[in-house]
């Protein structure tokens, strides 16, 4: 009896630590499996498409590296079972209400720029007292998009994911006042040159006057909105190639912008503020050389209102 007994409870007592083995098993893999089915839920809607160009000059708030937190620029692209990867901020791009493209005022919209930021729940800007936490508007495994509080003052952005990883700004962003944005700025960015007489107001072309400016630029050069304007038009005809007309908010006047590269990314219809890209210095259309022809209308284009010579007013944005 005593043997037999030993034998049925040997087995019983095997499957008590079998089963003791996958409940533990079960518990420590928990918290795994939840963080990577929250990862799955939130990565696949890319909200990211600005239709702002980064630009070359480098600003002290859109360093290249992410080495602020060593531990964050090491480890980025995570490839294995579900483990998700460290947040890195590689540029900050201010969208809205800018001074310029990396120059955000309190209330600007920003986007950072980096990897694996689609777990992302809280940005955090410096305030005067310690720190200021922001929700997100957008967030996509390349970039997290957010207002910058009016608390904010000079100092690192720092983003802190699910998990609980953290990482910052490589460098301190700098907050402009509102009143530095420009009112207008100059509409080519890059080395110009307003050519000769023939690229004048009023030169004779065949069965016409020249109605604008030419401004001669490297085809790719930047073309921004001279200062808030609606898009009228945007389109392409076989004379002005791709253009835009945009209409000068609170007053009369409208701008034309012709012989872009290619379409304007700009919507009909949509505001932009000083300093917006428009478009690209290109050569289609009846152009013979990479240049803008810039028109300057009192009144509506083309249906009632007239052009008048843009030199002047071009030359005084150039001071
Ligand atoms: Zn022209």
């Amino acid at each position: 009896m005593r043997r037999a007994r030993r034998q049925t409870v040997t087995p019983a007592g095997l499957m008590l630590v079998v089963l003791g083995f996958l409940a533990l098993t079960f518990i420590v893999l928990l918290p795994a499996r939840a963080g990577a089915a929250y990862l799955d839920g939130s990565g696949s809607a890319s909200l990211e498409n600005s239709p702002v160009q980064p630009t070359a000059p480098a600003d002290p708030a859109s360093g290249g590296n992410s080495s602020g937190d060593a531990s964050s620029s090491a480890v980025s692209s995570g490839g294995g079972i579900g483990i998700p990867g460290f947040p890195t901020i590689s540029r900050v791009l201010c969208l809205k209400q800018c001074v310029s493209s990396t120059k955000p005022t309190r209330g600007a919209i920003i986007a950072l720029r980096g990897d694996n930021l689609d777990r992302v729940t809280r940005v955090f800007f410096t305030a005067k007292k310690g720190r200021v936490a922001v929700k997100l508007r957008t967030r996509s495994r390349g970039a997290v998009r957010v207002t910058v509080p009016g608390k904010a003052v000079r100092g690192f952005v720092a983003v802190v994911d699910s998990s609980g990883n953290r990482t910052r700004t490589a460098n301190q962003l700098r907050i402009f006042p509102i009143s530095a944005i420009p009112i207008q700025v100059f509409p080519v960015r890059g080395p110009i040159s307003f050519g000769s007489s023939g690229s004048r107001f009023g030169a004779g072309r065949p069965g016409h006057i020249h109605q604008g400016q030419d401004v001669s630029a490297s085809c790719g050069t930047r073309l921004v909105s001279i200062r808030k304007a609606k898009v009228l038009y945007n389109r392409w005809d076989g004379g002005g190639g791709n253009y835009v007309v945009l209409h000068n908010i609170g007053t009369r006047t409208n701008f034309v912008y012709m012989h872009m590269i290619r379409r304007s990314p700009l919507k009909v219809g949509q505001v932009i503020g000083a300093g917006t890209q428009v478009g690209r210095v290109g050569n289609t259309g009846q152009s013979s050389g990479c240049h803008l022809h810039f028109e300057y209308w009192i009144g509506p284009w083309q249906t009632g209102g007239r052009p008048i010579d843009p030199l002047a007013f071009l030359r005084s944005l150039l001071k």
